[in-house]
């Protein structure tokens, strides 16, 4: 049983296959999958997506890319909103995707900023974790997490320096890896994931985005991992003992310990 912490299945990009596409990530054995909100023009499709499958759970956020077109208002409409969902199936998993992107051209570093940390501050409000989206910006967002301590979270998509991976580590983050570390030339980012404590690292496909080189899914991904680790075989009876105690077939809703705590997975051999 795998986990895919971060998948954009509630983008129009999955308006016509939404269905197959939770089919095939079933058949591979994708049981959770964490869905995130981009800008709270998302948020009513996230929802419908969670509500719907049964496997998916929502986090809600303003990504940095789309803070431009956001106000202060939608700050306000973000706290609301998790203010009005009820306890229990619909309580989201975390806050996001939330962060910083220095790598676009004019990025608007002081209003990226001004939304990264609200967004904090809601999250350590309502005691959620983060799912951050950091782009050439590690030491900054990692300022800004020792000053506003939230309940930890995924650094998704991670690729920076082992030194970075240890210091998020430190503040309770996990580091996200998916389809960047399959093509041939990423051995950095394959490296750090074969080299970073099990519990630290947890699987994503960023889906529609960052595809793996040979458009496989989840699975592949794990079993990448799993072969650079050499841990084909003893990880999956870890995982198994792991999935028993928690009932993942019901709904994804061991919540936030299911994105969260959960390390790779196991990769059935
Ligand atoms: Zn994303």
């Amino acid at each position: 049983m795998l986990v895919d912490t971060h998948c954009h299945l509630a983008a129009a990009a999955f308006a016509d296959d939404r269905d197959a596409v939770l089919a095939a990530a079933a058949a591979a054995s994708v049981s959770a999958i964490v869905v995130p909100a981009v800008d709270v023009a998302s948020f009513t499709a996230v929802h419908a997506c969670c509500q719907r499958y049964p496997g998916c759970v929502a986090a809600y956020g303003i990504h940095p890319l789309a803070v431009q077109h956001a106000s202060d208002a939608d700050l306000g409409h973000l706290q609301k909103w998790l203010q009005q969902l009820p306890a229990g199936s619909d309580r989201p998993v975390a806050i996001g995707e939330i962060g910083l992107d220095l790598f676009i051209a004019d990025p608007a570093l002081d209003r990226q900023e001004h939304f990264f940390i609200e967004q904090l501050k809601i999250a350590r409000a309502c005691d959620l974790p983060v799912l951050l989206h950091v782009r050439r910006a590690v030491d900054r967002v990692l300022k800004q997490l020792r000053r506003i301590r939230v309940r930890g979270g995924i650094a998704h998509a991670f690729n920076g320096s082992r030194q970075q991976a240890d210091e998020f580590i430190k503040l309770g983050f996990k580091l996200g890896f998916g389809g960047a570390m399959t093509y041939s030339g990423s051995t950095r980012i394959r490296r750090l994931a074969a080299s970073l404590p099990l519990q630290a690292i947890v699987l994503e496909t960023d889906a529609p985005d960052m595809p793996p080189a040979w458009l496989a899914g989840g699975e592949e991904c794990a079993r990448r991992v799993a072969a650079d680790r050499c841990l084909v075989g003893r990880p999956a009876r870890h995982g198994c003992r792991r999935s028993g105690r928690r009932d993942f077939g019901q709904r994804a809703r061991s919540s936030a310990s299911v994105a969260f705590d959960w390390p790779i997975g196991y990769v059935s051999a």
